[in-house]
């Protein structure tokens, strides 16, 4: 990306950084206190939007595939959970500080950068080059190695523009806490990094209970929380986000079969979600996590550049076989087809509902100049709009807004709508533009002689004149999930 450029995408993100706070939908947290770095709240048309979100993807796990079920459990687990996850001994990222700025960073996430700077010139192979050694440093623990390379590449510094580094360190992501009302009696619980272990630790529960055959899924929505190196990127990276994970649990040897339906399938559903195939990119992992034997992101480019925004991750029997191992307890299923005991292997889908959040946000925000004006809007699919309608009469008198509020009171039970009768009518229309609400009904004089409306449309702004009994039907098709799962 040349510089320049840079800096539009970076206004770019300004941009829908100051919008989503200024309209609802996410500020910093605690920000009378001025705030509490990577993490966020979301305000009211936010927490629509990522309830939308979330239960879409719940539904499209759950309803579409008669063999996912979901759970919901606790964000402490038993601090040996994490002994067998690997997350004590290895969930670390290499971190160094610039002794001048004193700031710090990720060391990867430098080289990285680094990296997509010769790939954005030209030089892919330079590029490839430089995350390969990393790669392999990185592999054999070399910190010093990864310094060595950090200098070598002239890496400097955004603030202070020196290479003046500190060495590298691993510093381990887990939030630690005690519990227990008594010190002497307290031990150490983490709060989970990563949904999935609550879904592995309840397999056999799960299986039994719900009576599932292998190959079955078991999906989940919550929290997760990381102390991450380096806050960045509004809630790209975030300290507390939630995750939507869904672990698939198959026959071993059939893993990467389902694999690569996974991957097909989790793209369809972001192009559904109406995300432009151009603004997709599929990145296969070349080095792999040590308990997956296939691994892919799904990426979308952000105004800072493509990203990672879901994970697929083959993950063998490693989570199972060690939950058995440290547990003591058999983690085995015995598969009636074949005849067999055997652990399942499984395949993830993972993804972050805040990165879903913002890249939903950012390929809906339009800032374009229509005759010589100014317009913003959010073009959410109607289906994940905060709000899918806002009723406006067109003054405050004449039973105008009677009547108003008479339709609000009938598609208020189906529909998430708003009831807005104060200001012009093209300031109540922008408004709902800001806010991504797919349709406005203006009442009108006539309203009260012949029953009909005008459905104005937020993307084109074109007006249309229909009768009230056709709304419920015209907003429960727009709106419905069924759009999207069609295309699924
Ligand atoms: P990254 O490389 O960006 O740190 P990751 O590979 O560690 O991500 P995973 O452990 O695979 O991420 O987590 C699965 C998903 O959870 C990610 O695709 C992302 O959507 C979300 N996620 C992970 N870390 C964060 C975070 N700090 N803030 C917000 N979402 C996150």
């Amino acid at each position: 990306m040349a510089k320049n450029e840079q800096t539009a995408e970076n206004a770019q993100l300004k941009d829908i950084i100051a919008h989503a706070k200024e309209y609802g939908f996410v500020y910093p947290s605690s920000e009378i206190y001025d705030g509490l770095q990577a993490v966020y709240d979301y305000g009211a048309y936010g927490v629509e939007l990522k309830n939308n979100l979330k239960r879409l993807w719940w539904e499209t796990m759950t309803r579409l595939n008669d063999n996912i079920v979901g759970i919901d459990a606790s964000i402490f687990m038993h601090p040996t959970t994490w002994k067998a996850s690997g997350h004590v001994d290895s969930f670390n990222d290499p971190m160094i500080d610039n002794k001048d700025s004193k700031k710090r960073y990720r060391a990867d996430v430098l080289i990285e950068d680094k990296a997509a700077a010769y790939e954005n010139a030209g030089d892919k192979e330079r590029a490839q080059e430089l995350l390969n050694a990393m790669g392999r440093l990185l592999e054999a623990e070399d910190l010093a190695g990864v310094r060595d390379l950090i200098i070598n590449e002239g890496i400097k510094c955004p603030i202070s523009g020196t290479s003046n580094w500190t060495d590298v360190r691993q510093f381990n992501l887990m939030f630690s806490t005690q519990v227990g009302s008594v010190a002497e009696d307290s031990s150490t619980i983490y709060l989970r990094p990563e949904t999935a272990q609550g879904i592995f630790v309840n397999f056999l529960n799960v299986q039994k209970t719900a009576r599932m055959k292998v190959p079955f899924g078991i999906a989940q929505i919550g929290k997760a929380f990381r102390n991450e190196i380096v806050a960045r990127q509004f809630i790209f990276r975030m300290r507390e986000f939630e995750q939507m994970e869904m672990q698939f649990f198959v026959r071993p040897g059939s893993e990467l079969e389902w694999y690569k339906q996974w991957a097909e399938t989790r793209m369809k559903w972001h192009l559904a979600l109406g995300i432009p195939k151009e603004k997709l990119r599929r990145h296969d992992h070349e080095k792999l996590a040590h308990y997956a034997n296939a691994a892919m992101d799904i990426e979308y480019q952000f105004p800072f550049g493509f990203k990672e925004v879901e994970g697929i991750h083959s993950r063998t029997d490693f989570d199972l076989k060690s939950h058995q191992e440290f547990s003591k307890k058999k983690q085995q299923y015995f598969d009636p087809e074949i005849n067999q005991n055997y652990i399942p292997f499984v395949v993830e889908t993972s993804i972050g509902a805040d990165r879903l959040f913002l890249m939903t946000l950012c390929n809906a925000y339009v800032d374009e100049e229509v005759d010589g004006k100014q317009r913003t809007y959010l073009k959410f699919h109607p289906a994940i709009a905060p709000v899918k309608a806002a009723i406006l009469p067109l003054t405050k008198k004449d039973g105008l807004p009677e009547k108003g509020k008479e339709i609000f009171d009938a598609l208020k039970y189906d529909f998430n709508i708003i009831y807005e009768d104060a200001a012009s009518i093209g300031k109540r229309y922008a408004r709902q533009d800001l806010i991504g609400t797919p349709y406005c009904i203006a009442v009108d004089h006539q309203t009260l002689e012949d029953n009909t409306v005008t459905i104005r449309h937020r993307d084109t702004t074109e007006q249309e004149r229909v009768h009230i009994s056709e709304l419920h039907g015209r907003l429960a098709e727009a709106c419905s999930f069924r759009r999207i799962f069609e295309k699924v």
